[in-house]
């Protein structure tokens, strides 16, 4: 969900493919639905990654992405499409349904997209992105159900990325077994990256059967990255570290001060007693006048 000044209503005057034709997500209803048997069951060439092979997940600000090994393709589209990286969209504390993609309307609980870059025609994904045939995204619908070790093999890190800038390494394992068992059965369309700059570059994937994982995995993902945790950063937090650190520095300092300023009172009473060999003087002077 994408609300407030720079929510998704505004993203069009800032991002013009935002508010043009081919915009992603889309709902799948019978009135668009067509049945396509040219369509072939995708494969997945080099998704079995040993795990002596390490991804990198990390946190942008925007999103955790988990980078792909360029080792992964797809086969069976137009084009051979290398895997870039992976990510989640999983709601916040205000949506808990989080899918992009709907079916006759409704959300699922959260969506993993697996984002793959042409290939045979472009040398990467900066080059890829926004060209019509460059990516190709696989979408996964979750839904809640019983525990996932599969996808937990991702989650069980995300407490290591909560900041921006923040990485860490994940051992490599079969990234099919995030999909659904049903690999033949999806919906195709010619859309867009969902989020800005939106550009309509993306064959899209959706699988028709969702992934289940259990409610403690969606709740904690969301717990994990309320909107703040994404949004400001581990420079945002080291400042407000300062910020207390500094008070408490400051305390330390008025204490200190408090503590020198009582105990000088004390010296002046000390000295008040030093003085007192004085007065004997004066009494002594007294006495020889
Ligand atoms: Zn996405």
């Amino acid at each position: 969900m994408y609300s407030g000044p720079d929510g998704e209503k505004a993203w069009p005057k800032k991002y013009p493919f935002c508010g043009g034709v081919f915009q992603s997500p889309i709902d799948f209803h019978k009135d668009i639905l067509q049945y396509d048997s040219n369509l072939l069951p995708l494969e997945f060439i080099g998704y079995n990654v040993p795990s002596t092979d390490q991804f990198t997940l990390i946190n942008n600000g925007h999103s955790v992405k988990m980078y792909l090994s360029p080792a992964m393709f797809i086969r069976n589209l137009p084009f051979e499409y290398t895997a870039s990286q992976l990510h989640l969209h999983w709601g916040n504390r205000n949506k808990s349904e989080g899918s992009e993609h709907t079916v006759s309307g409704k959300h699922f609980a959260a969506e993993l997209h697996i984002v793959h870059y042409n290939s045979e025609k472009y040398p990467d994904i900066t080059a890829a992105m926004d060209k019509a045939d460059g990516l190709a995204v696989l979408a996964v619908l979750l839904e809640i159900g019983p525990f996932n070790p599969s996808y937990e093999k991702i989650f069980r890190h995300f407490w290591n990325v909560k900041y921006k800038d923040q990485k860490v390494l994940v051992p490599g394992f079969n990234i099919q077994e995030l999909l659904p068992g049903r690999l033949d059965e999806y919906y195709r369309y010619k859309g867009s990256l969902t989020t800005p700059p939106c550009y309509p570059s993306v064959l899209w994937t959706v699988f028709r059967h969702p992934v289940k994982i259990s409610q403690e995995q969606a709740s904690s993902n969301r717990t994990h990255f309320p909107d703040w945790c994404l949004l400001k950063n581990s420079f945002v937090v080291s400042i407000v570290i300062a910020c207390i650190l500094g008070v408490l520095i400051t305390l330390a300092v008025a204490v200190w001060l408090l503590k020198k300023k009582s105990c000088k009172k004390g010296g002046e009473d000390n000295r008040g007693v030093i003085y007192k060999p004085g007065m004997y003087e004066e009494e002594e002077d007294i006495t020889k006048i």
